[in-house]
């Protein structure tokens, strides 16, 4: 994913589809609840309230969200959990 403009940001918030799980999420976040709960705590807070943060911010935030959650939970898979395909 490459740095966001300040455009994709706004969209992003105002967006009602978690872009990880495709979940439902709140306004002004980059990812629903469900995801930021699997985050560590100072990862989840750049992922809240985005309209007021830098773009490029959000933008590593994201990034970082999405690999943390990809490797945590394909370490579970591999253990023979999380959701089957
Ligand atoms: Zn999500």
């Amino acid at each position: 994913m490459s740095f966001f403009t300040a455009d994709n940001l706004l969209r992003l918030a105002r967006r009602q589809q978690c872009p990880l799980c495709t979940g439902a999420k709140t306004m002004d976040t980059a990812l629903c609840r469900r995801c930021r709960q699997k985050l560590p705590t100072h990862m989840r807070s750049n992922l809240e309230g985005i309209q007021r943060r830098e773009p490029s911010a959000v933008s590593r935030a994201v990034r970082q969200a999405a690999q943390y959650i990809d490797v945590h939970f394909s370490s579970i898979r591999r253990f023979g959990g999380g959701k089957k395909r």
